[in-house]
């Protein structure tokens, strides 16, 4: 059983979408199924696997998560839950950012109490490394909690400087795959470092990360907290600058090694 994600939510979280199943991956499905290109990263903590295993689902299923009761979740997301959607309405902008993370948040629970089902099945030799697991599941889920509620607040507030930066870039073909997923990334194009896996207690600093194609076009999102700024404008500007073609190869690498959302 999963609780809302909303702070002081105890209603049961229902299965949501989050990529819209009408509008995006519908485009993207053959009879009804479409392809997950991630191999299965949960179980990369403890097998000894290096397969790749594209995961075959049905678009009622791709890209659910338990994230929030059905009042939080018809609430919240109505405004992005249309048939036509503006990818440069400012107002919406948020709501992309925050069901991204709630997705990654749930995802992380999910991992963390795989984790612990599975903790049983261990050798002792491989305590050391669950513990770390542990640990580091722990942190990212605080972590990220605190991005949820911070997001949450400045979308129901009306007024003052949008807490985001949010670029728009639009390509003239349709992408073959949709994602929205924050993404740590640890260097930029030029290694300058932007998040540090080993000082975990430091802030984590994400960059949100969508794509989805839409009528054969193709609406990419990227976006920071204004916060960090300094970390992310260099890097942004640079991605903006590419032709299409080496755009879509940054974008693919980036999405293929950082995001577990990808359809
Ligand atoms: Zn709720």
């Amino acid at each position: 059983m999963h609780n809302c994600l909303m702070p002081g939510c105890m209603r049961p979280a229902i299965n949501s979408h989050s990529i819209q199943k009408e509008k995006h991956l519908r485009l993207l499905s053959e009879n009804g199924r479409v392809l997950c290109p991630m191999s299965d990263k949960i179980a990369e903590h403890y097998v000894k696997s290096g397969k790749y295993r594209p995961k075959n689902l049905g678009i009622k299923k791709a890209t659910v998560f338990r994230g929030f009761c059905s009042y939080h979740d018809n609430d919240l997301f109505k405004l992005i839950e249309v048939d036509s959607l503006d990818y440069y309405d400012v107002d919406l902008h948020i709501l992309f950012a925050l069901r991204a993370t709630a997705y990654h948040l749930a995802f992380k629970k999910l991992q963390l109490h795989q984790t612990v089902r599975n903790h049983g099945l261990l050798r002792s030799e491989n305590l050391e490394s669950l513990n770390r697991v542990f640990a580091e599941l722990l942190d990212e889920i605080s972590i990220y909690s605190n991005i949820l509620n911070t997001l949450y607040v400045a979308s129901t507030s009306k007024s003052g400087k949008p807490i985001l930066v949010t670029n728009v870039l639009e390509l003239n073909s349709q992408s073959p795959f949709a994602t929205t997923s924050p993404l740590n990334l640890q260097f930029d194009h030029k290694d300058r470092r932007i998040n540090c896996w080993e000082t975990l207690h430091t802030p984590l600093h994400p960059l949100f990360v969508s794509v989805f194609p839409d009528s054969g076009r193709t609406y990419i999102m990227i976006q920071y907290f204004q916060s960090d700024f300094s970390k992310f404008c260099l890097f942004v500007e640079y991605l903006a600058t590419l032709d299409h073609y080496y755009l879509g190869i940054q974008l693919s690498n980036l999405i293929l090694s950082h995001s577990q959302n990808t359809f």
